[in-house]
């Protein structure tokens, strides 16, 4: 099971947006949508980052995050807080107290998620697992080399994060919509027929020298990295 991120927001397309990109990133996420409730929550359960709104129903982001501190279980909890434009400034660095970062609204997601990522990894070193292993296939998230049977191979920016997260969620299936928000994120335009491009490059980067192919074809669905492909030969 992934780090476990509880979201403590009131607007519910946000949460949906976020709850969607942290579980495809393997992330376990809670989410409450007032802050007492996250209060609670936090009593019954600690976990590994909290993404944080600033205006809440019931308790401010501020308050509650300052209560964290307060108590030992929390004071050292990762808090990112979300706040809306207007709010930054002077009042966020004042935050500097509470929470360990911020994003101002509307923020990219795929920014919030390296956020994340770079928050997790300061507070638990070797939280996020940084080498994905599959059969003959590894590939560091480090320091963003694949290699097959040792050898390394050369792949373009969008393969890596293409096989980065079709290896983070073997087995399952992920329509080209979903690849195109997990790759490039929601907030771009291109046509799903760059998948299948980026598919093929891929592809030809990982199955030289005749190796069998981790890359399942879903017929009318989409792609999956198939985790029995080494079993294959
Ligand atoms: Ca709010």
């Amino acid at each position: 099971m992934g780090p476990r991120i509880l979201i403590v927001e009131d607007e519910e397309p946000l949460t949906l947006l976020l709850r969607y990109n942290l579980e495809a990133e393997g992330y376990t996420v809670d989410a409450v949508a007032r802050g007492d409730e996250a209060e609670v929550r936090l009593r019954e359960q600690v976990p590994d980052l909290v993404l944080l709104d600033w205006m809440l129903p019931g308790l401010s982001g501020i308050e509650l995050c300052r209560r964290m501190r307060a108590r030992r279980e929390t004071e050292r909890l990762p808090v990112i807080m979300l706040t809306a434009r207007g709010e930054e400034g002077e009042r966020v660095r004042g935050l500097a107290t509470g929470a360990d970062d911020y994003v101002v609204k509307p923020f990219s997601v795929p920014e919030l998620l390296a956020r994340v990522r770079a928050l997790l990894r300061r507070a638990k070193p070797g939280h996020v697992a940084t080498l994905l292993t599959a059969g003959d296939i590894e590939l560091d998230r480090e320091t963003r080399r694949v290699r097959r049977s040792g050898r390394e191979l050369h792949l373009g920016p969008t393969e890596f994060k293409l096989l980065e997260f079709l290896m983070q969620s073997p087995g399952r299936v992920f329509t080209r919509e979903q690849l195109l928000d997990g790759v490039w994120g929601h907030d771009v335009y291109i046509d799903e027929r760059t998948v299948d491009v980026h598919v093929g490059r891929l592809r030809k980067a990982i199955n030289r020298a005749r190796k069998p192919d981790p890359i399942r074809t879903v017929r009318g669905a989409g792609y999956s990295f198939d985790e029995t492909f080494s079993h294959a030969e």
